[in-house]
């Protein structure tokens, strides 16, 4: 299994030169087993963009499995390259979360907000929801497990032939009736992706916001003896230099720490 990040920031893409090292899209994470043939995006932020720039050859299907509905983890989805590409599968699976509308989709597209109605797109997707369960996508086994954020997020545990990967965001640690069986469900796992948009300073101040910081993160990896962990949904503007502190920082508690970075890729 090969895991490229291709958006890693969380809220908005915000482009700085101070933090253009480790990117500025919000979240959009590929997973891929050539050996297998499986193939799933994680999440549609604005990563999502670059990552249909390098689709070509025969058309495939592109299956994306959306944690949640917030803009940073659907604004790359009116720009999805299959949607414009007859021939393509795309396939988007998406949290059965409470007060959802059945035509969530529908309004992203919906003028005024974009000049493609839905109904108007060249390819337009199979949209699927998906109850916090196991289900098959893409060739991929998937389990799901609710997560603590305003309106609810799912969890993902990407089931592989050497190893499994946990894609944990946007969650707030603090609900023990969460909490704990999100550490059962991420127990063992080769590689843990995981919120940690603040600082523990930050994160006082931010109660409710539904993120965690890196210093919790680092101890859920460390309880759940995870493989490594990369730090995820960087706050936007957080720069270069201070992230590559936190990865230090991180280090002292959780020691295969790294700092999600787009572009960077790893296999388990
Ligand atoms: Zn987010
Ligand atoms: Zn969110």
């Amino acid at each position: 299994m090969r895991i490229r990040f291709w958006g890693v920031r969380g809220s908005v893409p915000w482009a700085t030169p101070a933090a253009i090292g480790f990117g500025c899209n919000t979240p959009c994470v590929e997973v891929r087993d050539d050996r297998r043939g499986s193939y799933l995006i994680l999440d549609g932020g604005s990563g999502l963009v670059g990552l249909s720039d390098t689709f070509a050859g025969e058309p495939r299907p592109t299956p994306l499995l959306l944690s949640h509905y917030h803009w940073d983890h659907t604004q790359g989805l009116p720009f999805f390259g299959p949607l414009f590409s007859p021939g393509w599968t795309p396939e988007v699976f998406a949290p059965a979360l409470a007060d959802v509308p059945a035509d969530w989709i529908e309004t992203l597209f919906q003028p005024p907000n974009f000049p493609v109605p839905f109904a108007g797109l060249p390819n337009r997707p199979t949209v699927t929801f998906i109850e916090a369960s196991r289900h098959e996508i893409g060739g991929f086994s998937v389990s799901v497990q609710p997560l603590t954020h305003p309106g609810g997020a799912f969890a993902y545990r990407i089931h592989g032939r050497t190893g499994d990967l946990c894609y944990v965001t946007d969650h707030e640690f603090g609900n023990p009736a969460v909490d704990e069986p999100l550490l059962e469900f991420c127990k063992g796992c080769a590689a843990l992706i995981s919120d940690a948009h603040f600082t523990p300073d930050e994160l006082v101040r931010h109660r409710g916001w539904g993120h965690g910081d890196w210093r919790q993160v680092a101890e859920f990896a460390s309880q759940c003896h995870a493989g490594r962990l990369f730090l995820f949904h960087h706050k936007p503007g957080r720069t270069d230099i201070e992230l590559t502190q936190i990865v230090g920082a991180a280090r002292r508690v959780f020691p295969s720490t790294d700092a999600a970075c787009e572009g960077l890729a790893f296999d388990i």
